[in-house]
């Protein structure tokens, strides 16, 4: 399939840009956006970015939008947002959840939409289920059926704890392809480890982690190597 996808709004930042909470709109619309764009183009679909980053204002930056996305025939033009209004930034154990917003009952996005909302509430968010609106500009002006998914809340503590980026992007993906992107695990630096010396017989490779000018914290930073399993010493 080929879709279009977009994040909303200005950067973080600018003018125009998102909503702000703890989580920043602008910012994690983007790394979603760029995942599953990624995840799409892995599984075979062609996908655009029509994501603006430069819009003099927000009218601008839908306009911006809108053109980038007619400029392609595709099946769907996903637009990517983040909501506010939860008002819980103390957590209340309770998500506030995902909304999926598509132009009518009668948009071809609608089917899309009630899996992706589906999707995204099977990693814990709540389901608000799809909502309509004639006048969000961008359902309104493509030409593509369309939807525009609100992710979570940005200023929902226990949204902003379960939002993962890449497990958001996954979702979306599996709602509208019905594929699953397969998704290795985030690879974690190794462990600082002593290394097995491979060199020369006797040579020894030492390891800084510090200087000081004050021995206490030189003490400090030992008892805390050596907390952690290191064989730390202090040399002057
Ligand atoms: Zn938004």
């Amino acid at each position: 399939m080929k879709f279009n996808v977009h994040a909303g709004h200005n950067p973080a930042g600018k003018i125009a840009c998102g909503a702000v909470g703890l989580l920043n709109e602008s910012i994690e619309n983007r790394k979603v956006k760029d995942e599953v764009i990624a995840q799409l183009q892995a599984l075979g679909h062609t996908a655009y970015d029509c994501t603006e980053n430069n819009g003099s204002g927000q009218s601008d930056v839908l306009k911006k939008i809108v053109a980038k996305c007619n400029a392609h025939d595709v099946d769907l033009d996903i637009s990517i947002h983040f909501n506010s209004g939860a008002k819980d930034k103390e957590g209340n154990k309770k998500t506030t959840g995902v909304e999926v917003f598509v132009f009518s009952a009668s948009s071809e996005a609608k089917t899309y939409a009630e899996k992706v909302c589906a999707e995204i509430s099977a990693l814990g968010f709540r389901n608000r289920g799809v909502k309509y609106s004639t006048s969000l500009y961008v359902l309104k002006h493509t030409k593509a059926p369309a939807m525009l998914i609100e992710c979570c809340f940005v200023d929902d503590k226990d949204d902003a704890e379960l939002y993962d980026y890449r497990k958001m992007a996954s979702s979306i993906v599996k709602g509208i392809t019905g594929q699953v992107y397969y998704q290795p695990e985030e690879t974690k630096p190794a462990e600082p480890d002593e290394e097995t010396p491979v060199g020369d017989k006797g040579t020894l490779y030492r390891v800084q982690v510090g200087a000081y000018s004050v021995k206490e914290n030189a003490e400090a930073m030992k008892e805390k190597l050596r907390a952690a399993g290191f064989d730390a010493f202090i040399a002057s």
